[in-house]
């Protein structure tokens, strides 16, 4: 099939850190492990220190080392006071401390949008409300659209709650980058919502029940029986969804996630979809990525079994090829 893109990842964890100091061997191993042996042949960064992270696609386009397409966001935008977990919670995750800008107003979104875009990032990520409760206003919000769409670059937003989805919409983002399970479901208004704007969502089911596994066996169904609800209501709204699994947080291996999409009722084909043409449309590249045709990119992946008898064959992956090279096999 086409190859996969996976539309949520983070280049945030240590191992990633000085990149350029990493040896080749051993990036490559990083790369294969977190997204080329799973088919991934695109990537979009939604959060880490971008100058980093371009050094990383510099050394994968050069050819140095195998790896997916990488876009990103470069690091995203906070409210003001965002009250972020303090430095030994960080380092426990694995995470490298990197201050994201934090905007109080319009005027700050369109001025700290303006220098990442001026940078080079591929879109501008948004948290719409921190740990401390701050929370970006719809004004604010829309600035930072205006200007990432003034370049034509897509903006995606993190949500902690429905009202947050809510707000984002209203203000004209682009991808909707989880779920929002700990709110409770999405009610009617959402779902209007949904249906008028023309939104993405990657869902990132698996993230949230890996959160709640340290909680009672009552409360993690609540989450995962929330979170599928969710996302059944956004594919029922006709709202698109883009594969993401929040990479870097979590284990990488994708196939709970397919397995917890299918739970939400999507089938095979809708499961491919968010893979490839959904995420190609999105951000623009449909002329040259996310099918299998004549005068396309050979950004292909070969799949051991048939994923239409068993979703967990998508993370079964034989052969990945970018541009008609083979960037991982299966076995090496
Ligand atoms: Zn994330």
């Amino acid at each position: 099939m086409a190859g996969f893109w996976n539309s949520h990842v983070h280049f945030m964890e240590r191992k990633w850190a000085d990149v350029a100091s990493i040896p080749a061997p051993e990036l490559n191993r990083q790369l294969r492990d977190m997204l080329t042996r799973y088919g991934f042949t695109a990537a979009f960064d939604l959060s880490s220190q971008w100058e980093n992270t371009r050094l990383l696609r510099d050394r994968i386009e050069s050819g140095e080392v195998s790896g997916p397409r990488v876009y990103s966001t470069g690091l995203g935008l906070l409210p003001a006071n965002p009250g972020l977990p303090p430095d030994a919670i960080l380092n426990f995750m694995g995470w490298v401390r990197t201050p994201a800008p934090e905007i109080a107003d319009a005027a700050q979104a369109t001025a700290a949008s303006r220098k990442l875009l001026d940078a080079g990032v591929d879109g501008i990520k948004l948290f719409v409300s921190a740990p401390s409760k701050a929370a970006l206003s719809q004004g604010t919000i829309e600035a930072a659209v205006n200007e990432a769409h003034r370049l034509g670059k897509p903006v995606f937003v993190h949500p902690n709650t429905g009202a947050d989805v809510l707000m984002a919409l209203h203000a004209g983002v682009d991808v909707v980058a989880h779920t929002t399970p700990q709110s409770g479901p999405w009610d009617e208004t959402l779902l209007v919502a949904i249906k008028e704007h023309r939104v993405a969502l990657t869902p990132t089911l698996w993230i949230w029940k890996w959160y709640a596994s340290h909680d009672r066996i009552s409360a993690q169904d609540k989450i995962v029986n929330t979170e599928v609800g969710q996302l059944r209501a956004w594919v029922a709204s006709g709202g698109t969804v883009l594969f993401g699994t929040d990479l870097g947080a979590v284990d990488p291996d994708p196939s709970e996630e397919y397995t917890l999409m299918v739970q939400a009722g999507m089938d095979f084909r809708q499961i491919l979809a968010s893979l490839t043409t959904a995420p190609a449309e999105r951000f623009g590249k449909s002329k040259q990525l996310g099918r299998v045709a004549a005068g396309l990119r050979a950004d292909l992946v070969v799949l051991k079994g048939d994923p239409s008898n068993n979703i967990r064959a998508l993370a079964e992956v034989q052969y990945t090829f970018r541009d008609g090279k083979i960037i991982y096999r299966a076995g090496q």
